[in-house]
C-alpha cells in the first residue's frame, strides 16, 4: 500500500535489519528497541491493524506465530519472550500495518503498560 512504511520496508525501499523473510512474512529488528531483544513481524499484505484482522487472514496470523516460535530458538530466547500487537490509539499503534512486536533479554513487567 502507497504511504505505508512496513510496505515500503518489505519492498525494499526503506533500509531495515532483516532477520527473516518467507512467502507470508517479513521480520526486521525494531528501530527503536524496548528489550534487549526487539523484533517485528509483519505479514506482507497490507492490513491495517489487529483490529481489522478476519478469517480469511487465520493462515498468515497463524504462520507468523510458527515463525516467531522458530526465531526464538534460533535466538535462544530460551527464557521466554512476549508478544505484542498493538490496535488503535489507546494500545499505541503509530503504524497501520499489522505487526507483532517480539520483546525478550529482560523479564517483562505486568501488567503491560
Ligand atoms: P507500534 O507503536 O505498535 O505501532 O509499533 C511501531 C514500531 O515500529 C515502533 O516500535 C517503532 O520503533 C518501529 N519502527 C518505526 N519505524 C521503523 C523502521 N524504519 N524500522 C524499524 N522499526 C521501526
Amino acid at each position: 500500500m502507497e504511504n505505508c512504511l512496513f510496505c515500503k520496508i518489505i519492498a525494499g525501499e526503506i533500509s531495515s535489519e532483516k532477520l527473516y523473510e518467507d512467502e507470508l512474512c517479513y521480520a526486521f529488528y525494531d528501530i527503536d528497541p524496548q528489550a534487549p531483544v526487539h523484533f517485528l513481524v509483519v505479514p506482507k499484505q497490507h492490513i491495517e491493524a489487529p483490529a481489522a484482522v478476519t478469517e480469511q487472514d487465520a493462515a498468515v496470523v497463524g504462520h507468523i506465530y510458527a515463525v516467531i516460535a522458530h526465531l526464538a530458538k534460533e535466538l535462544k530466547l530460551e527464557k521466554g519472550y512476549r508478544v505484542i500487537a498493538n490496535s488503535g490509539e489507546d494500545a499505541g499503534q503509530t503504524v497501520h500495518h499489522l505487526h507483532f512486536h517480539v520483546m525478550a533479554g529482560r523479564p517483562m513487567g505486568w501488567p503491560a503498560g
